[in-house]
């Protein structure tokens, strides 16, 4: 279906499903067509991006008619802002569309989910999310400036997000001050392209189950303003939670990332303690730890009830991060080993243990692909946590010649998680069940968790 439209630079279609992340696809004149930002059942129009002898790939530029289904969304920046996407959709749409798509990923590249058990929901589908990395900048060319995230479809303007919905009142309060704070000031937000300026990022961490928040302003050097200033106002504002730790980040790097080449301390100590599963976690200002609390809680559940009977059985936690599935599954196995990329990291997944009274985890920093193979232990059970990017296949033909008796797979790219289960099944293993988690509500994101075991 479709219309033309003068030269076939705009065109109507209705959208018939998504393919992950979330793309609309539709048809046109036997060409298959993606559209970002759709949804099943919407007419839009849309702008002619990209042809390809297959597949056309179109802009957005309206929505003619909306989808039965739709809501308004609950949050005012919604559309307008780059952070959700779907909060127009119902939560259960969302979740429905989630396992969908994923499930289509197995699908298509001839994988088995074993017993498929469905999408378990996030908690809270608002304010879940416990940290933030926030943009200084404007949104338009010489607007005033503005704190928060960069904005839907374009690389430079940035909107304040002083409303947030994913976050809770103590974030949307740290936002607000701080840019009230830094209008007045007349200092110079940091321009990437022209290399100048001096407000960069405000990081934002709140342990949802201790109520630990920390702030974390990111400047370049390039001005000596006292920071300390700054910390006062933060210190003079009332939280829910407690203002645990205030911190200035130095970064004079030219990546748009946020790089902690110098950290001084302003307030309290220089990280944060979570609770999860009845174990304690430092959480120290760079380290990754999984965003959504609650949602972590019943990932790990999950986790743990797909490794099954861990008692006295040597356990492989492979990009372990600070040690937390390790940690939580510890007091019934033998022995842990974790493998973490990021040495602040590990040397948290360390203390934690020590923090926890278990004796029984070893932590070693390195490149999972390279460090494994120096490994000793013989594991029973293999956790694989990757980034996006996935298992890399040098590690993965490790983790299969310790020829462990299980695998549990947890995935944050279901796309890599495919094309990974893929060479572990041609390797003598057979995935016995599969289930989907949403950690993330309202994007398009959410977590797989596969349990593979030896044939
Ligand atoms: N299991 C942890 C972390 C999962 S995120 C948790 O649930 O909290 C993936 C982790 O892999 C990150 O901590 C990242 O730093 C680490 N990582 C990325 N590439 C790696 C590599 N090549 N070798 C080891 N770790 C890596």
């Amino acid at each position: 279906m479709g219309k033309r439209r003068g030269r076939m630079q705009e065109i109507e279609v209705k959208i018939e499903k998504t393919e992950f992340p979330s793309v609309g696809i539709s048809s046109y004149n036997d060409r298959k067509v993606y559209v970002k930002n759709t949804f099943p059942g919407q007419t839009i129009k849309g702008r002619v991006k990209k042809r390809r002898e297959g597949y056309l790939e179109l802009k957005l530029q309206e929505v003619l008619e909306k989808a039965p289904y739709e809501i308004e969304a609950k949050c005012p920046h919604f559309g307008v802002c780059g952070g959700c996407s779907s909060q127009n959709l119902t939560y259960d749409k969302q979740l429905e569309l989630l396992g969908e798509e994923v499930k289509t990923l197995f699908e298509d590249a001839s994988v088995t989910t074993g017993t498929y058990e469905g999408v378990t929901g996030s908690v809270d589908q608002f304010e879940y999310r416990n940290k933030m990395e926030f943009t200084f900048g404007d949104e338009f060319k010489g607007g005033e400036l503005c704190l928060g995230m960069h904005m839907k479809n374009q690389s430079f303007g940035i909107l304040t997000v002083d409303n947030c919905k994913i976050v809770d009142e103590d974030f949307r309060k740290v936002i607000k001050a701080t840019v009230d704070f830094f209008k007045d000031k007349d200092l110079p937000y940091y321009r990437v392209m022209k290399r100048e300026g001096f407000l960069r990022h405000l990081v934002v961490r709140k342990a949802k189950n201790t109520g630990e928040l920390l702030v974390n302003l990111v400047t370049t050097t390039q001005n000596d303003f006292d920071v300390n200033l700054y910390a006062e106002v933060i210190k003079n504002l009332e939280f829910d939670g407690t203002l645990t730790s205030i911190l200035h980040t130095e970064n004079d790097s030219l990546s748009d990332a946020v790089i902690p080449e110098k950290v001084n301390l302003l307030f309290g100590r220089d990280y944060i303690v979570e609770n999860l599963l009845g174990l304690k976690f430092k959480i120290s200002p760079f380290s990754f730890f999984q965003t959504n609390t609650k949602g972590a809680e019943s990932l790990y559940s999950i986790v743990r009830d797909y490794m099954g009977d861990s008692e006295n059985k040597v356990v492989f936690d492979l990009y372990c991060g600070t040690g937390t599935i390790g940690q939580i599954v510890a007091p019934k196995a033998k022995k842990v080993v974790g493998i973490e990329l990021i040495e602040e990291a590990v040397e948290a997944a360390k203390e934690n243990a020590k923090f926890n009274g278990l004796s029984n985890c070893e932590f070693i920093a390195g490149d999972v692909a390279e460090t494994i193979k120096h490994v000793k232990d013989k594991p029973d059970i293999i956790i694989l946590d990757p980034p996006r990017s996935g298992v890399h296949p040098k590690a993965l033909e490790y983790v299969i010649k310790f020829d462990a008796k299980e695998i549990v797979y947890v995935s944050c790219n279901p796309k890599t998680l495919v094309t990974d289960l893929k060479v572990l099944v041609e390797n003598g293993y057979e995935i016995i069940k599969t289930r989907v988690k949403d950690m993330f509500p309202n994007t398009p994101h959410g977590e797989t968790v596969v349990k593979l075991i030896k044939k």
